[in-house]
């Protein structure tokens, strides 16, 4: 993999690009893919917005998302622009199999991959030019990055800014995580330079929910959390049938497993949803215990030190039960947890 600057010559020769990230993408994944989307097509380039799958419902508002294409649902139109590509940016991920259906046609094109990601253990053998950095606060920064050191900072707009805003956003935390540097700051007060207006996005993504889902979390808090005290960490498993009791959708679930972390002490706090064809796994951590590991160990995953993700094709009992051998075996370091 060649350094992202050295396709920046490039960049003054319209080129037909797509733009890509993780299945279900979240906002740091939708913001990046959409800024720099806005950017590139400034730059003149033809530029389409591809996504493995659909997405959350509040993140919709973001300019552009009205041309992205789900892969899923419009896999033969996806497809034939793949195939024509010139170059495939790659956002918010950096394992071909995190785009689920939609690989096989990644892997496949002739077009020239271009990775943009703040994950660890990069395939880079796959990418021909590309950015990897986990000291990163998301990938919305890389893409920021990316167009400054582009030279053409003059093409970044205010439905740019606010895309890019909304990732960077959402990915510390609301500025929260130690990932949060003094260049993430700084980014921000560009970004409201170019006119964005940022307390809109926050309502758009924290309040803008469905009574049910509200209700669907209360319970969840009452019914299907366990703490493990001497452990320091919390559990949520939520069965199929909670899903559509309460009519959840995608998107409704993100957030939940940061509400244990609110109680004194808890230093790992562990969600698993049966989605019906997996077990979905999350987990978030406090300080010096590393969930990527966890994730990578015991649950198929991966994703940041204090922020991953797995799947588990057991039931949900099998699965619950394979994470409290888990957390057993990591006793000496969840109980003499320092920050
Ligand atoms: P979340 O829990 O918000 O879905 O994901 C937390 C972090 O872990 C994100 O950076 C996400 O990209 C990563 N992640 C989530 N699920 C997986 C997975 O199954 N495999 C890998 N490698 N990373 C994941
Ligand atoms: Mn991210």
């Amino acid at each position: 993999m060649q350094s992202i600057t050295n396709i920046f010559p490039q960049l003054d020769t319209a080129k037909k690009v797509v733009i890509t990230m993780h299945q279900k993408p979240d906002g740091d994944a939708m913001g990046s893919a959409l800024g720099l989307y806005h950017f590139l097509k400034n730059l003149g380039h033809d530029a389409q917005v591809i996504s493995p799958t659909n997405w959350a419902s509040f993140l919709d508002w973001m300019p552009g998302t009205d041309t992205v294409l789900d892969y899923e649902s419009k896999t033969e139109q996806s497809d034939l622009i793949i195939n024509h590509a010139d170059w495939i940016f790659c956002l918010d991920f950096n394992t071909l199999n995190r785009t689920k259906k939609m690989e096989q046609a990644l892997n496949d094109a002739k077009a020239e991959r271009i990775l943009i990601d703040h994950h660890q253990q990069p395939q880079t053998e796959k990418f021909a030019y590309g950015v990897s950095d986990v000291k990163k606060s998301s990938t919305c920064e890389m893409v920021y990055d990316f167009i400054m050191g582009s030279g053409h900072a003059d093409k970044l707009t205010a439905p740019a800014a606010e895309c890019l805003y909304a990732g960077v956003m959402t990915d510390t935390g609301s500025f929260r995580f130690p990932a949060t540097s003094a260049n993430v700051h700084r980014m921000v007060a560009h970004l409201k330079e170019k006119g964005l207006n940022h307390t809109p996005i926050h309502e758009a993504l924290f309040d803008n929910f469905s009574e049910s889902r509200l209700r669907f979390i209360g319970n969840v808090l009452l019914n299907r959390l366990e703490i493990f005290f001497e452990y320091n960490t919390a559990l949520i498993a939520i069965p199929q049938s909670d899903l559509i009791k309460y009519d959840i959708r995608t998107g409704d679930t993100e957030g939940l497993v940061n509400y244990p972390l609110s109680i004194e002490g808890i230093k790992l706090a562990a969600i698993v949803i049966d989605r019906g064809e997996e077990r979905k796994w999350s987990f978030r951590s406090k300080g010096n215990f590393d969930v990527n590991s966890f994730a990578r160990k015991y649950f198929n995953g991966g994703g940041h030190f204090n922020a991953a993700g797995g799947a588990s094709f057991d039931n949900l009992d099998i699965t619950v039960a394979a994470f409290k051998t888990a957390m057993k075996e990591n006793r000496d370091q969840l109980s003499t947890y320092t920050f």
